[in-house]
């Protein structure tokens, strides 16, 4: 009996992959330049999802082919925006519905699954997706749906330490991959749809305690915490009622929702900040700060050090969320943003300053202009939505804008290359009508003032992943794509570029020309950024298929046009067959 258990052991133990080691500071801060895992979203907390790898290329891309497949299986299906991390040979990816999966990354097999115990009624705007975990240690930490924070023992599966962020019954959620800076698990909030307040919280990433907590709208203090878990005053974000007019700063939105990036270069964490609430710009007359912003903290002290506004006093939840990728231009430390209204923005990494702004979209009605001298947008006031206070009390002037507020980019995360020094940006061209309407906060409900129909600009496109130059601002190449693009972007050494689309192909083109050379059908829509990595000898690239997210929820006309795809839940992997 003991002889065959010992036996059993054996086997178990040359069939599973490599025990896990701890992951450290020192691997997530190379791990842009480590192909033999994926320690982060991003690949690499600078956010440029650029692989050194280069067995695929161009020349041989077309004989890729399935390794494995794995479902997510039960009835639970939706959008996965999920992005898979890879370390030691096991595979971490996230599900709908806050669940996880370690799976064997070589063979697909699964290892464990945690499924998290949600309560009826979160609300999450935007389908019951997540975006992904982080590591850090032995621990694989994720963010739930109810607004809370679990970190699992990588190799068991086990609850390790869990906290709440915050309140879902008030609107707070949680969908975004935390990242890690020295030792810090920093996480943003989710709930700009519903008035609440944004902010960034660090913790320890092996206890959970909290370090900081820096709220993301002018007037509200920010937090250092003792380890006792005693909160001490670490100073007010910005100045109260410099931005915002009464008490709207209170229940300000500017939700840090798509989480951030970290450049340990600079020390700062670059999180963007959503829509300000309610929708209704007239209400909140000012710059409604840090809303519709990137924020750079610095991780040591919890403090704002430079911000950047990319939609003062929006008026069309242009959500300033989109990751802040930082790259190198003229021997300089920069960073790019894909913004929601559709300009790309570049600011000195360090500084802030804006160095260059232009748009990545065709249609762009609610500015003419972003003014390099003084960084502010030139609006066109005639396309702001009108005040409801104006006419009949009830309905505001309806205007047709462009981008919609589903954005000339989303959640889906571009890439950079240091081989083309060209951003591949996953763009979206679509209209919307917009009006404003009377609106008061009411604890859990939607909080807008505003109502809205989403429309196509174009009849043979609305997504085109783009190739932009951050330099002269060019759009280099595009690839037009039927649906509104929804994944994120994979970049290799191997002059490669990796997308999917709703339609369910993983796509790659070259990443000089453009020129689509390898496709996939996934089975469902791919809304997930594609990784890769490299585990004996072979270089693997896998996505996430699963089609779902805003765009069937909040689409409009859009929606209708795509309503024929079909959810799914699957992880691909693909690797060239062995020579032999
Ligand atoms: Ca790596
Ligand atoms: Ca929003």
């Amino acid at each position: 009996m003991r002889l065959q258990l010992t036996s059993a052991l054996i086997a178990l133990a040359f069939s599973a992959p490599a025990l896990a080691g701890p992951v450290t500071d020192a691997m997530i801060r190379d791990d842009a330049r480590t192909g033999g895992d994926v320690l982060s979203w991003g690949l690499g907390t600078q956010g440029q999802r650029y692989s050194p790898l280069k067995q695929v290329t161009t020349a041989n891309v077309q004989r890729l082919v399935p390794a494995w497949a794995f479902s997510f299986g039960g009835e639970k299906q939706r959008g996965q925006e999920s992005q898979p991390v890879i370390h030691d040979g096991r595979m971490f990816v996230t599900a709908s519905y806050s669940r996880l999966f370690a799976l064997d990354a070589k063979t697909g097999a699964k290892l464990w699954k945690y499924e998290h115990r949600l309560p009826d009624g979160v609300m999450p705007c935007c389908d019951v997706i997540n975006r992904g975990a982080a590591l850090y240690d032995k621990l694989v930490i994720f963010s739930t749906l109810d607004a809370q924070l679990v970190a699992l023992d990588q190799a068991t599966g086990d609850v390790v330490w869990k906290e709440k962020i915050d309140d879902y019954a008030a609107g707070y959620s949680n969908t975004a991959a935390p990242i890690i800076a020295n030792g810090l698990v920093l996480t943003g909030v989710s709930g700009g749809e519903f008035g609440v307040v944004g902010r960034v919280e660090a913790r320890d990433a092996k206890t959970g305690a909290l370090v900081w907590s820096r709220p993301t709208v002018e007037g509200h203090m920010g937090h250092t915490y003792d380890a006792d878990g005693t909160a001490k005053d670490n100073g007010i974000t910005g100045t109260t009622n410099a931005s915002w007019p009464g008490d709207l700063w209170k229940t300000g939105g500017a939700a840090t929702w798509l989480g951030g990036t970290y450049d340990a270069s600079t020390g700062l964490a670059y999180f963007g900040t959503g829509n300000p609430a309610p929708w209704n710009s007239h209400l909140r007359k000012g710059d409604n700060l840090y809303s519709c912003s990137t924020v750079a903290i610095d991780v040591k002290t919890g403090k704002i050090v430079w911000h950047y506004q990319n939609t003062p006093n929006d008026g069309w939840d242009f959500d300033g969320v989109n990751e802040f990728v930082t790259f190198d231009m003229d021997g300089k430390r920069v960073g790019g943003k894909a913004d929601r209204n559709g300009f790309f923005y570049v600011n000195d990494a360090k500084t802030g300053a804006l160095l260059n702004a232009f748009p990545f979209v065709r249609k762009i009605t609610w500015a003419s202009s972003i003014d390099l001298k003084t960084g502010k947008p030139n609006f066109v006031a005639a396309n702001r939505p009108g005040d409801p206070t104006a006419g009949d009390g009830k309905k505001g002037q309806s205007v047709v804008a462009a981008p919609s507020f589903l954005g000339g980019k989303n959640q889906m995360p571009m890439a950079y290359s240091p081989d083309t020094k060209l951003f591949y940006v996953p763009a979206n061209e679509w209209a919307m009508e917009i009006w404003n309407e009377p609106i008061a906060y009411k604890k859990g409900a939607a909080y807008l003032g505003a109502g809205f129909t989403i429309k196509t600009v174009a009849d043979d496109h609305i997504g085109a992943l783009r190739a932009v130059d951050p330099k002269s601002g060019k759009i280099v190449w595009e690839v037009k794509n039927g649906a509104p693009l929804w994944g994120g972007v994979l970049t290799t050494a191997g002059n490669l570029v990796f997308w999917g689309t709703p339609e369910g192909f993983l796509k790659a083109a070259d990443a000089k020309t453009g020129q689509v050379v390898w496709q996939f059908q996934t089975g469902s829509g791919v809304v997930a950024p594609p990784v890769t990595w490299q585990q004996d000898g072979e270089q693997y690239i896998s996505v996430v298929s699963g089609w779902g997210g805003a765009v069937p929820l909040w689409g409009g006309e859009v929606a209708k046009k795509v309503n024929y795809l079909e959810q799914g839940g699957m992880v691909w992997v693909f690797k060239l067959p062995k020579a032999s």
